[in-house]
């Protein structure tokens, strides 16, 4: 069940909150001033961060500024006082993904909550999950399958295909391959990325000769193609 974080000093809100989520079966964390929400949120990774505008130490605009300046993508519902128009325009503009208006009915909050979530849900999945061809690629499991078949791939094979995949339909030179696999501290040879590529072709292509996906580039390298 989703990690949900509440940054919020008004006591009676906040116990109102963490009884409500954790009944509903979600792990909730509590902050009651910005500083102290901001670096929770900061250290771990919460689904959904609740964060109360009028805080302690730092406000809730500067934590949600400061967060994504950071590049935590966490959704943020903001919670705002009834009649502050402009705390919700300015929410929004600094990366809050919704806002609640104070007094809310914890229905109403769950409601968003459970949107926001799902929607997220589906975003991460529609990422994880690729398909080109016969290929079926899982990168949250690291699992791959040709006609339904598993297919087992290295590690570095891995993140090879994933940055192809990453990539795709960009000429790649072989230098940024390896820059983008194997890191530019790394020194290995152009000649190393022909020959894993070659591994790859022979695990995912119907015929490694005629490669449909992993096309080669002449003269430059490689690019991905999902047609
Ligand atoms: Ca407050």
């Amino acid at each position: 069940m989703a990690d949900i974080l509440i940054i919020e000093d008004e006591e009676s809100i906040l116990m109102a909150l963490e009884d409500d989520l954790t009944i509903e079966g979600y792990s909730v964390e509590t902050a009651t001033d910005g500083q102290t929400g901001l670096s929770a949120a900061s250290k771990k990774r919460f689904d959904l961060l609740i964060l109360d505008i009028m805080l302690p130490i730092i406000n809730g605009f500067d934590v949600c500024k400061k967060l994504r300046a950071s590049g935590v993508t966490t959704p943020i519902i903001m919670l705002t006082a009834r009649g502050h128009e402009v705390d919700r325009v300015l929410g929004l503009e600094l990366g809050a993904d919704d806002y609640v208006t104070k007094p809310f009915s914890p229905r109403e909050l769950l409601a968003r909550i459970k949107a926001i979530l799902r929607r997220v849900n589906q975003t991460r999945q529609a990422e994880d999950l690729i398909s080109f061809g016969a290929v079926e690629v899982d990168f949250r499991k690291y699992e791959i399958k040709k006609s339904g078949k598993s297919v087992y791939l290295t590690s570095l094979e891995f993140s090879l295909l994933k940055f192809l995949i990453d990539n795709s339909d960009r000429a790649l030179s072989r230098n940024d391959i390896l820059d983008g696999v194997w890191g530019n501290d790394v020194h290995v040879f152009d000649r190393t990325v022909d020959t894993h590529i070659g591994h790859l072709r022979k695990k995912i292509e119907d015929n490694p000769d005629k490669p449909l996906h992993i096309l080669s580039v002449r003269g430059l390298g490689y690019r991905f193609s999902r047609q």
